[in-house]
């Protein structure tokens, strides 16, 4: 990847469309949170919609109370978003239409290879989940190729370039290698391995809420290359993009369970109030000179991504003592 010279705002829509799309596979973590600030202050600063949806494709790792506790975690937080939900496995059968699209123009082909590549790919590929340069093996494929095959086989889409240079507000001007046909369609054995993967399904919702801009974490920008090239084979318009920095363990590794607990849910049952994490949360992006307690909407006129801490955000040990707050002291 290389990134060039810090964006500038030429791509924004106004007023802009966003979303909040949390995968629901476990409770929201600080990082995820810290995200979804951004996103919101992003469409609630320019008085645009903002949509949520659930991105709950990806059944094996779905978990049932998720999608609840994140909108509660999300609503106690502050963050609020217009309408009902959109949950994405709803969207089976448009996704399913816009596959025979890419079929029909020879796009998309059947596939048989690598079946880890086929079941990783209902989810969003964090960093270092993305996987081996596809080498082209079933490449010479044609969709009519489908009808002989008596495997379990996926769909890949047809990137016709080797990388993609996009603008990204954030990061300025990126290049981001494509790695070869990637799965756009799973199809195995049983209803949880067939389906969209994470890449496709989230170009045709994005373009169906009529999104303008994507935030979110910057260990997705290999993805945005994917995207890019889906949408310019559909000839749908691409969102603008803004990668925002990840929140990361001393060991330099995105956010996770062996960096101790993080989930939001804990910090509320340690009566961590909300403006104390959101002050914390909008010091680490630079938007608060000390960790201040307040809330999203104080933010408002307070933030932007020129003046955002552009690094990613290193966690220590022991979060709370990082919030300035005591647990002890907590009535
Ligand atoms: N649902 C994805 C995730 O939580 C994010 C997708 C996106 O923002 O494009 O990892």
């Amino acid at each position: 990847m290389s990134i060039g010279r810090e964006g500038n705002s030429k791509n924004l829509i106004f007023p802009p469309v966003g979303r909040l799309a949390p995968s629901p596979t476990g409770e929201m973590h600080l990082g995820n949170l810290r995200t979804f600030l951004c996103a919101w202050l992003s469409i609630r600063a320019n008085h645009g919609k903002l949509w949520m949806r659930m991105e709950d494709i990806d059944l094996s790792r779905v978990r049932p109370l998720s999608v609840e506790s994140i909108v509660d975690d999300l609503a106690w937080f502050g963050l609020d978003w217009d309408g009902e939900p959109l949950i994405q496995s709803d969207r089976f059968l448009e996704h399913k239409e816009s596959l025979e699209i890419l079929q029909s123009r020879e796009l998309a082909y059947p596939c048989i290879c690598t079946r880890a590549d086929v079941e990783r790919a209902a989810s969003a590929p964090h960093a270092g989940q993305q996987g081996q340069q596809y080498p082209g093996t079933c490449a010479q494929n044609t969709t009519s190729t489908a009808q002989e095959l008596t495997v379990p086989f996926a769909w890949r889409f047809r990137h016709d370039r080797e990388s993609e240079t996009f603008r990204d507000l954030v990061k300025g001007e990126v290049s981001e290698a494509v790695r070869g046909d990637f799965v756009i369609w799973k199809a195995g054995k049983g209803i949880q391995s067939v389906g969209p993967s994470y890449q496709f399904a989230v170009v045709m919702d994005d373009h169906f809420q009529g999104v303008t801009e994507v935030v979110r974490g910057d260990d997705l920008l290999a993805s945005t290359a994917k995207q890019i090239g889906i949408a310019r084979a559909l000839g749908i318009p691409s969102p603008a993009w803004i990668h925002v920095p990840l929140v990361i363990g001393e060991d330099g590794l995105r956010l996770a369970k062996r960096h101790g607990d993080n989930k939001v849910s804990s910090f509320r049952k340690q009566k961590v109030p909300s403006d104390v994490l959101c002050g914390y949360l909008a010091w680490s992006l630079g938007w608060n000179d000390a960790k201040v307690p307040m809330v999203p909407k104080d933010l408002l006129h307070n933030w932007s991504w020129q003046s955002m801490n552009k690094m990613p955000w290193v966690l220590g040990k022991d979060t709370l003592r990082e919030m300035g707050f005591d647990p002890a002291k907590a009535g």
